[in-house]
């Protein structure tokens, strides 16, 4: 594993220590609070690493930390309320600012007590959910109906949850009923119908933009209140496919199908150019280019 990102984990932000770096992300608490776990906020600072297959890939997107946060709280405010729908409530903390050295790639937040939750929703089979299709007819453990191709839209969206490992270690795709273990049957059911409800919202507004949002990932929390808060990043090219709506109808190959706007362009050429044994391949700079113009025009066609 390498980067050539810099490493913004160690650089020094006025006021606040870092605490923790996931693959791609970097978090930080107020440094005047000695105990992590007692800190209210936290700034999460999205690098421009790129992670696939559960490995960091060299060298960086350029750009990439700023592109996708942007992309995130403009998704915040639309399903805050400013789409017209009902508002979610979310974890930015309103009117902070983030240091002007992570400017652009950083979000100031309220610590939420996070639910070890990965809420999926799919709404075209692709993926490990094609994989799991094809080996056994199901997605999640739900029954499909037979000869769906991949990219296949699926009858009706599904809610495929994953246990979100302790950090570093790989999710793992559970049932309904083991998310009911997991958190009981009330926030079980909430956070299915909230997944649900805001897939079909977001996947609206991307079809207003000629696009498809095949399927996407949600984390929530919870607040002192217990109310059910939307959180880390939400419906970014990191975390959702979204591919071209002509192209997906037009298309004569799966790959034509899914012209993707999102890091399937990364999943593809390792794919292709690696055994996923040792150590990945340096990426070469035309795939990385191509994955800064495709995230770019992403964000035009979504926020313009
Ligand atoms: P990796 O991506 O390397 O597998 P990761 O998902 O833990 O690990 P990041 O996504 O880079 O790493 O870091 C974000 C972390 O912050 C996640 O663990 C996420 O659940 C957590 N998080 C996001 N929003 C909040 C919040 N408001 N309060 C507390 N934790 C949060
Ligand atoms: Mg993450």
């Amino acid at each position: 594993m390498s980067s050539a990102a810099p490493s913004p984990a160690s650089a020094d932000l006025p006021g606040w220590r870092h605490v923790y770096s996931g693959k791609v992300r970097d978090l930080y608490v107020p440094a005047d609070v000695p105990d992590s776990d007692d800190a209210e906020r936290m700034l999460v600072v999205a690098s421009d690493r790129v992670s696939a297959f559960d490995h960091v890939l060299s060298p960086g997107i350029a750009g990439k930390g700023e592109l996708l946060t942007t992309l995130s709280m403009w998704w915040f405010d639309r399903l805050a309320g400013a789409d017209g729908g009902p508002r979610i409530p979310n974890h930015l903390v309103d009117g902070a600012e983030p240091p002007t050295e992570v400017a652009g790639r950083a979000m100031i937040v309220h610590a939420l007590e996070m639910l070890p939750i990965e809420c999926v929703v799919r709404g075209y089979l692709t993926g490990s959910g094609y994989q799991e299709y094809l080996a056994s007819g199901t997605v999640c453990g739900i029954p499909l109906p037979e000869g769906l191709a991949d990219g296949d839209r699926l009858p009706e969206p599904l809610y495929t949850p994953a246990y979100k490992a302790p950090m570093g270690e790989h999710d793992e795709n559970i049932t309904f009923e083991q998310s009911v273990e997991l958190v009981g049957e009330e926030r079980a059911n909430a956070l299915r119908d909230a997944s649900l409800a805001i897939y079909a919202r977001a996947a609206a507004t991307a079809e207003a933009a000629g696009l498809i949002l095949a399927d996407t990932k949600f984390e929530f929390g919870q607040d002192l209140e217990g109310t059910l808060t939307l959180a880390d990043e939400v419906l970014t090219s990191d975390s959702s496919r979204y591919w071209d709506a002509r192209a997906w109808r037009e298309g004569a190959s799966p790959a034509e199908r899914m012209a993707s706007f999102d890091k399937q362009i990364v999943r593809d050429w390792l794919s292709a150019n690696w055994d996923k044994t040792g150590a990945p391949p340096e990426l070469p700079a035309q795939i990385v280019d191509r994955t800064t113009a495709r995230y770019r025009e992403l964000l035009e066609r979504l926020v313009a």
